[in-house]
């Protein structure tokens, strides 16, 4: 037997870590790893333990007995990769990373604002420095970002890594503002008052536009919008959906557009039992959407979705839930363009299928561009114009138009072409890249940035986690060096300050609260939970459940003004009785 990686592998390199025999790559360190899509299992290697899958924080490691249809082709791919990349020779023995030691004495206090999975991976490496705590901010009064709010809802199995953010939010040390404005409610330069450091891990809020005419018709939005309103992010409910056309277009081809187009084709029973928002799952179940184009500007070869999206899709046509269309363009064929990869033959083999008539359709074109959305006052349809590919000065493959333009007839018109991060209020701003300048993490000694606001909108969840690794070395070189040291000595004044500011604030107490009460009203109707999708009503469950607690004979009343108060950071606790060690999943 040997174990697989699947479709929903986050790359974090728990997995390399876990394996006794070495048998999982590209590791890091090695070439690739930071551009992996997936990592792969050695068959020739694999022992058939198990480790792997126990350490996987998404649920990706599979035995291959165990794989269902649609994740079969994934035993070829793993393979594949071994045919390519022979790591030889490979020691026998797991890699156990050295684990470095501050050389400072003291206690130290870091800021980390943003709760999502940057966040909390920066979280987590910091906490295994006894001497260190974690303050961790967010603007909303739950946290976990994109994986709450950005993971398809039909990709439950990657949502699992919310298991580990769990174990990492119980650590000692760990203490959460949620609900807290950095910026607005609290400035940076308080911050850094009452901290020893700074990480701001933010990611990238705003979506690009296409900048053509017609892109603010209505009928017109960003798909990261659209994720969102179905998410149940609470700024994205009042978002204007009218899904009464029967095609709606995605312009470009990464792996959002992938999921917006399996989600506007799914099956609504299907959807039925994840964390969908409730009101996009009603407007979804009466959508007369019937097919769904994504529009890639240059080929096969170059498009943004990687090879595990493309095996999801295929899934659902294999399964007959959907029909998959590929289309090359008048200029190209899938002989020509593409290589001899399993993308190519993945797409060759969904171009071959025979269509059913009626099926819910996505058409995956290749070769062709947007020109400008039509309509007066909403979307009616899309100019689009074919392209050529071209080496520009650079050495990259660019589409150039071929002058042959088209209208397609749509009332829903999707911009998928990438994030991107705004200007972040009080930190420095590259126009260019949407992100903020730093070298290794470092903006300057006492602030940091880690994740898409450090590196940009790219990578998978697991990328995060080097990401902050990199970032925490700086801040311990600079803690080690007196740096940024002797900044975060009163902890209560940075309570005291919040709670003036925030009052409303919620602490890990608060977000397990509204986690349950989610979890709750989930399990009612089958369904892994029922995601609470205003703010004010966040906030009454986690008031509730706080007079609920206050109220049972022998409760301790809760402190004034905190709302699901966690206990103050490990402050006093000696090192050796902190729990960590027994509660992290090593990685
Ligand atoms: P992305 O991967 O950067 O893809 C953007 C797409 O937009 C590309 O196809 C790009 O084409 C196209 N594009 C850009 N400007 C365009 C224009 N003016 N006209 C037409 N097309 C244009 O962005 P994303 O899909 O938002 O994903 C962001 C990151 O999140 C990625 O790293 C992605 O892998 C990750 N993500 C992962 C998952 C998953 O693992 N399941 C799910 C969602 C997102 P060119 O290549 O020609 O520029």
């Amino acid at each position: 037997m040997t174990y697989v990686v699947t479709q929903s592998c986050c790359a974090d390199a728990s997995c390399v870590i876990a394996c006794p025999v070495n048998c999982i790559h590209p590791a890091p360190g090695e070439p690739g790893f930071a551009t992996a899509e997936i990592l792969y299992v050695d068959a020739n290697s694999c022992v058939g333990c198990g480790a792997c899958a126990t350490a996987c924080p998404v649920e990706a490691i599979k035995p291959d007995s165990s794989l269902t249809p649609d994740e079969q082709p994934f035993l070829a791919i793993n393979a594949e990769y071994y045919e390519c990349f022979p790591h030889q020779p490979r020691p026998p023995l797991a890699i156990v990373p050295r684990q470095r030691r501050l050389a400072r004495e003291g206690s130290f206090r870091v800021a980390v604002v943003g709760a999502g999975p940057a966040g909390l991976y920066t979280a987590d490496d910091l906490l295994t420095h006894p001497e260190i705590s974690v303050d961790v901010y967010d603007r909303l009064p739950m946290p976990y970002g994109l994986v709450r709010a950005g993971v398809a809802p039909d990709h439950q199995h990657t949502k699992a890594v919310e298991k580990l953010f769990g174990q990492i939010e119980q650590q000692p040390g760990f203490r959460y503002f949620l609900g807290v404005d950095v910026g607005h409610d609290v400035s940076l330069a308080e911050l850094e008052a009452h901290y020893d450091a700074v990480v701001y891990t933010v990611g990238a809020s705003a979506d690009r536009p296409l900048g053509i005419p017609g892109e603010d018709l209505v009928g017109s939005l960003s798909a990261t919008d659209l994720v969102g309103w179905y998410n149940g992010h609470p700024d994205k409910q009042d978002l204007l959906v009218d899904l009464d056309t029967e095609r709606a277009v995605v312009v470009g081809n990464g792996n959002v557009a992938l999921d917006v187009a399996r989600i506007l084709t799914a099956d609504p029973t299907a959807l039925e039992t994840t964390d969908i928002a409730a009101l996009p799952w009603a407007a979804l179940s009466r959508s007369s959407v019937r097919e769904v184009v994504v529009l890639g500007r240059r080929g096969p070869s170059e498009a943004a979705f990687t090879v595990p999206e493309l095996v999801g899709l295929s899934g659902l046509a294999e399964a007959g839930v959907i029909d998959v269309v590929v289309h090359v363009g008048s200029d190209g064929d899938l002989d020509t363009m593409g290589g001899d990869d399993i993308r190519t033959r993945l797409l060759k083999d969904l171009a071959a299928r025979p269509r059913t008539p009626g099926r819910r359709t996505v058409v995956v074109r290749f070769l062709t561009a947007p020109v400008r959305l039509l309509g007066d006052t909403r979307v009616t349809g899309i100019e689009v114009t074919g392209t050529r590919l071209e080496r520009n000065a650079d050495g990259r493959t660019v589409a150039v138009s071929t002058g042959e333009t088209e209208v397609i007839e749509t009332g829903l018109v999707l911009r998928a072409v990438g994030y991107r991060g705004l200007p972040v209020t009080d930190l420095p701003y590259d126009e260019v890249t949407g992100t903020v300048p730093h070298d290794q993490g470092r903006v300057r000694p006492g602030l940091y940035v880690a994740g898409w606001v450090k590196r940009g909108p790219t990578g998978f969840i697991g990328s995060n986690k080097g990401c902050a690794q990199e970032t925490v070395a700086r801040i311990l070189d600079d803690l080690d060096s007196g740096a940024t040291t002797g900044r975060g000595a009163d902890d209560g004044a940075i309570v005291a300050l919040v709670s003036e500011r925030s009052p409303q604030f919620l602490g890990l107490d608060g977000w397990r609260a509204i986690d349950a009460e989610e979890r709750r009203r989930g399990e009612r109707r089958g369904r892994p939970r029922a995601k609470l999708v205003e703010v004010s009503e966040m906030l009454r469950v986690a008031h509730s459940a706080r007079d609920t607690d206050a109220r049972r004979p022998g409760a301790t009343p809760p402190p004034r003004q905190r709302v699901g108060a966690t206990s103050p950071p490990g402050r006093g606790y000696p090192s050796v009785t902190r729990l960590r060690w027994g509660l992290r999943r090593r990685g």
